[in-house]
């Protein structure tokens, strides 16, 4: 039921963090993968090809849509095959919201909302043509809460968890699943400032039931069952995968 054996997957940011600890939990499950970085992804490619499975690299900068059609056409050369997506490439910006620039609101919006639409536009029309498959995007704990000086971060989460449920919606009929997962605090690079902080990491730490970060593995096994048959009735879900964050 959790077999992804013979299934392709692409994962965008593959080449670190929650992207190659999904890229790897997909590849353990038996998929072939297409990671899609704009730095070296070597490292993540190397760990999927050492379980077996095949492993090609789409050079791509999500901070625009323009690659959106040429990733899914060069994942379906590589793999033979498209039936999972994984919308995981997202950035931060920090500042106070009396101060928050259009720069960064933008930044973040396109590359964490607006890529990950028309990257599932592109792949939902592959996939809608050939009998479905499962998009999985990737969440956060600010598609349920506010934050604090992440204005634009919060936004692009929020409107996540709200496509994620608008395109289940629309696509469910097709074979489709589109579903969230939403990490807590996961050590990574974008929590690295945090993580630095004495103070902040100690209170992070307090308010997490499990006692510990997480961990990019810790991902993994929400990713593989979004993208199994196990989940083939779950439909617009936001999993959140958090040591019990949202709990408390
Ligand atoms: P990370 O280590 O910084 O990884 C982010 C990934 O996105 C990297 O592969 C990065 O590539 C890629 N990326 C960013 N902008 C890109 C662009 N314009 N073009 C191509 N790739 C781009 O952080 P992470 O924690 O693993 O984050 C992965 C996802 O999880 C993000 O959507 C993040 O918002 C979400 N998330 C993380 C946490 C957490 O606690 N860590 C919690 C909730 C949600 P480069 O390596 O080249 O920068």
């Amino acid at each position: 039921m959790f077999d992804l054996t013979g299934k392709g997957a692409i994962v965008t940011g593959g080449n670190t963090g929650i992207g190659q600890g999904i890229a790897v939990g997909l590849a353990k499950a038996g998929a072939d993968v297409a990671l899609v970085a704009r730095s070296d992804a070597s490292e993540t490619a190397r760990m999927v090809t050492d379980l077996g499975r095949r492993c090609t690299v789409i050079e791509a900068d999500l901070s625009t849509i323009e690659p959106c059609e040429r990733i899914v056409s060069e994942a379906l050369d590589a793999l033979g095959t498209l039936d999972i997506l994984v919308n995981n490439a997202g950035i931060i910006r920090r500042n106070d919201a009396l101060d928050f620039t259009e720069e960064d609101w933008d930044a973040v919006v396109d590359t964490n909302l607006k890529t990950l639409f028309f990257l599932s536009q592109a792949a939902g029309r592959h996939l809608a043509k050939n009998g479905g498959g499962s998009i999985i995007n990737i969440a956060s704990m600010l598609t349920f809460q506010g934050g604090i000086r992440v204005a634009s971060y919060t936004a692009s989460k929020s409107g996540v968890g709200g496509l994620t449920k608008l395109l289940a919606n629309e696509w469910a009929a097709k074979g489709i699943t589109v579903n969230a997962i939403a990490p807590g605090y996961i050590a990574t690079n974008n929590t690295a400032a945090l993580q630095a902080d004495e103070t902040r990491n100690r209170q992070i730490l307090e308010r997490i039931p499990a006692g510990r970060w997480g961990e990019p593995a810790d991902l993994a096994g929400a990713a593989v069952f979004l993208a199994s048959d196990a989940a083939r009735y779950v439909q617009g879900h936001i999993l959140a995968v958090d040591g019990g964050w949202l709990a408390r």
